[in-house]
This record gives structure tokens, C-alpha cells and sequence, in this order.
């Protein structure tokens, strides 16, 4: 007895019984996000597919989720993860990009896909498999993690009528949109969401741009920067849930079946609830703060936006010729699905 318990222990598994009686083995996964614990929505997700893989397993997959308050490395999630320090990660994949210039493609780019033409993409216009290419070079599978619905331009002081205004602005968008912003002559630069209302009363930084009315709203972001400018740059955010493979295929059949499930259904309601607290947020901000005024880029900017976003990507092609494949895939589907939407959502949306 006393080895058994010795065996069990050090195994990290444990011993239990099925509702049908048979003697089970309980699996412990650790997951870590990059966002905080109390983060609305974003570790809502991670924590609702860590509950889902409970329920669904009748207990025999355990998931315990930290935050980044606990492991500290917001943006070290992937490594984490590579290494088997964490099994699985919640993370953007588009943060990684330093390591892989591809991990932006499942997360969104500027002018790309709406979010359900991403999914569509995605899920069956090979997105995922080639997703899955690009991640297991480091010993990864990849699945979407929600996403936040189209995100908002950003916060300005100022408004931005020409091309002139943007040059030597100092906004903080990170990610691709800041490296097309950067061409444009902005100063482009990355501050910590904890930091940024405190940067933009200071006027370190001229703009801001995090997510949308829910997430802005919660950072005060309304309160210091009247202009609010529509999307361009990250029409469909979406996240992933990351998991080592080895650890992964180390799960019963039933079990990995179960996680995959857990994760596509936290995934779906993500969305929902991101677009359901958008409609409540703005429409409560347009009332208490009647100065705020929504702007759309000029088209002269929106074109400079779209020729510099073109040139970063028709460079990385040159060098890459997975990236030039992926690319390409998004690019055909887009397409398709633009003159799709064009004939209905778009002819449905001006009707009401
Ligand atoms: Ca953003």
C-alpha cells in the first residue's frame, strides 16, 4: 500500500473511481495565461474551458490556471509552454512574433478577415492546418482561444485629419498595426495595460489603442482622449490555447477528445461575450459622455495604411515561403468572402 501511494504521488496521478465504478486515473494539467486572474472575459475563457474539461471528464481532467500575477511572464507564454514548465498556454499568438513573424496570421492583421470569416477560414479553408505547422516545429499544438470581436482604432487627444497629423505621434499600438503605423512616421510604442491611462494623462504618449468600448472603458481611456477612430488594424483578435504535444498525447484518447471540445466551446462563447458587453458598454458611454466623437481614418490615410501593410507582408513572402503560403491562403479566401458579404451582410446592414 505504502508504494502504491508512493507510485501515485510521484506520478502526480491519482487514483479514483468512475461513476461506473472502474478505478480511473485523474490527470493534472497546469495552463498559464497571459492576462490576470480577474481579467474580464479573457481569463473567463481559460478558466471556463478548464471547468468544461472537469464536468465533461466526471473529474478525471484537472486543470489548475494561473494568472499573470502568479507566474509573471504575460508574454512568456509560449516558452513556458515549449519547455513543459506549463502544459498549456491562453495566450494571442500574434505576441510571438519576434519568434515567428507567421504567429500573426492566427491572430489577426490589419485589413484582414472579420472574425467569421476567419473562423470560416480557420476551420475550413485550411487555417488550422497550417496553423498547426508553424507550431509544431517547436513541439506545440495550437487551437483558437476566442476572440474579442473587431477592435477600435484607438483613443486620440487630437484629431487626425491628414497625414501630417501622425507624424512623430506618439500612440501606443503594438503588434503589426504599430509597425504600419511606424512607416507612416508615428511613434509607435508598447505600454503595459496597467500603465496606459496614466501615460496618456501624462502625455507620454497622444493615443491609445487597446481593444473596444467594454475593455477601453474598464482602463478610462474615454475619460482623457475624445476621439475614438474606428477599426483597421485588428478586425478579429483572436487568442489560442497552446499545449505541449508530448503532454498532450500522453491523455487518454477520450481525454485529449474532451480538452479539444472544452477549449472549442470556450472559444465560441468568448465572442458572445465580447460583443453582447460592447453593445451594453457604448451605449451607456454615448450618454455619459456625449463629447466623445467617433472618427473614421480619412481615406487618404486609410490607403497610405494599406499600401504600408502590404509592403511588410510582401517583403516577409520573399523570405518565407511558409509565410508566403499562409498569406496567400488568407488572401484568396478574403476575397471570396468579400464579394459574398458584399451581396449580403453589407447590403443587409444598410436596410435597418
Ligand atoms: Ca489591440
Amino acid at each position: 500500500m505504502k508504494i502504491l501511494v508512493k507510485v501515485a504521488l510521484s506520478s502526480l496521478v491519482v487514483l479514483g473511481l468512475t461513476t461506473t465504478g472502474l478505478s480511473a486515473k485523474t490527470y493534472k494539467l497546469k495552463m498559464a495565461m497571459s492576462w490576470k486572474k480577474t481579467t474580464p472575459i479573457l481569463a473567463a475563457t481559460a478558466l471556463r474551458a478548464a471547468e468544461l474539461a472537469d464536468e465533461m471528464s466526471d473529474g478525471r481532467l484537472k486543470i489548475r490556471v494561473d494568472g499573470a500575477e502568479k507566474h509573471k511572464a504575460p508574454f512568456g507564454i509560449f516558452d513556458f509552454v515549449k519547455q513543459g514548465l506549463y502544459d498549456i498556454g491562453h495566450t494571442a499568438s500574434y505576441y510571438y512574433k519576434g519568434k515567428d513573424f507567421k504567429m500573426v496570421f492566427f491572430t489577426t492583421v490589419p485589413f484582414g478577415m472579420t472574425p467569421n470569416e476567419q473562423y470560416s477560414w480557420y476551420y475550413e479553408g485550411g487555417g488550422k492546418e497550417l496553423a498547426q505547422k508553424v507550431y509544431e516545429k517547436h513541439g506545440l499544438l495550437t487551437f483558437m482561444g476566442g476572440n474579442t470581436g473587431i477592435q477600435m482604432g484607438g483613443w486620440f487627444k487630437k484629431e487626425i485629419k491628414h497625414l501630417d497629423d501622425l507624424k512623430g505621434l506618439k500612440f501606443r499600438i503594438p503588434g503589426l498595426g504599430g509597425e504600419v503605423m511606424a512607416k507612416l512616421g508615428v511613434n509607435a510604442v508598447n505600454i503595459a495595460p496597467g500603465e496606459l491611462y496614466m501615460s496618456l494623462e501624462l502625455g507620454t504618449i497622444d493615443a491609445v489603442e487597446w481593444v473596444s468600448p467594454y475593455f477601453d472603458t474598464k482602463l478610462g481611456l474615454h475619460k482623457i482622449a475624445p476621439f475614438y477612430y474606428t477599426a483597421w488594424q485588428e478586425p478579429a483578435s483572436e487568442l489560442q490555447f497552446i499545449i505541449n504535444e508530448k503532454k498532450f498525447k500522453k491523455l487518454p484518447n477520450d481525454l485529449q477528445v474532451i480538452l479539444k471540445s472544452a477549449f472549442k466551446v470556450a472559444t465560441f462563447e468568448m465572442m458572445q461575450k465580447a460583443n453582447y458587453q460592447n453593445a451594453l458598454t457604448w451605449a451607456k458611454i454615448k450618454q455619459d459622455y456625449p463629447n466623445i466623437k467617433v472618427k473614421t481614418f480619412s481615406k487618404e490615410i486609410i490607403d497610405a495604411l494599406k499600401v504600408a501593410t502590404k509592403e511588410i507582408f510582401d517583403k516577409e513572402a520573399k523570405k518565407d515561403s511558409l509565410f508566403k503560403e499562409i498569406l496567400e491562403s488568407q488572401r484568396e479566401y478574403q476575397k471570396k468572402a468579400e464579394a459574398w458579404t458584399e451581396i449580403s451582410d453589407k447590403v443587409y446592414l444598410q436596410t435597418r
